[in-house]
């Protein structure tokens, strides 16, 4: 084990392990991390074992890591904002805003008539500026939103892959959270819902 600076993550700490993944994930288990996937509510922020992804900036070539779920974690994702500088993460299966969200998505007949797979990538798009709370400087939050090129601060980056042999970080990191979304009634909610299926994912 050792440490190392994590480029393009704004706390620019966090404790790297190296081994397979299969290794890491039983370790994870065993090891008794908190069980985040139905626990989450009950933390502040919480200590993740994420797998570093290496990625290439199209801009200027510079290859930098940067946290992601590993990918036996179905339904748990990680949010980015434009800037870079926080994440969050949600579990779409404990979070109830997320299968709120989808309905209310599923309500409008525009989106009911979508093949699945554009349904779920609609879902994933609007889902953190619609019912997340913005970061510390008003930035919504997005799934899926690539880390920012720490170099040249452009975002573009064109080409990841997960780090072979896998490495994870163990790092805090804060769940979403929903009072803008909470303090809406139902009509508001449905009408943000509505609005917000006219823009079509970019995925
Ligand atoms: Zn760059």
């Amino acid at each position: 084990m050792k440490s190392a600076k994590i480029d393009g993550f704004a706390d620019g700490k966090a404790t790297v392990k190296f081994g397979t993944r299969n290794q890491g994930i039983v370790r994870d288990r065993k090891d008794g991390y908190p069980r985040y996937t139905r626990q989450y509510a009950k933390f502040d922020r919480i200590q993740m074992k994420l797998q570093l992804v290496n990625y290439t900036c199209g801009a200027c070539q510079h290859q930098f890591d940067a946290p992601e779920i590993p990918g036996s974690d179905y339904g748990t994702f990680l949010l980015r904002t434009e800037a870079n500088d926080e994440l969050r993460y949600v579990d779409g299966i404990a979070d109830p805003t997320f299968d709120e969200v989808d309905h209310l998505l599923q309500e409008e007949p525009a989106v009911a008539a979508l093949p699945a797979r554009k349904r779920t990538a609609l879902l994933w798009a609007v889902y953190g500026p619609l019912a997340c709370d913005p970061d510390s400087q008003g930035q919504a939050f997005h799934i899926g939103l690539k880390p920012r090129c720490p170099s040249c601060r452009t975002g573009t980056v064109t080409y990841w892959e997960f780090t072979e042999p896998a490495r994870f970080i163990d790092i805090d990191v804060r769940p979403v959270s929903h009072a803008a979304w909470n303090g809406l009634t139902a009509d508001e909610k449905q009408q943000r819902v509505a609005h917000a299926a006219g823009i079509q994912p970019g995925a």
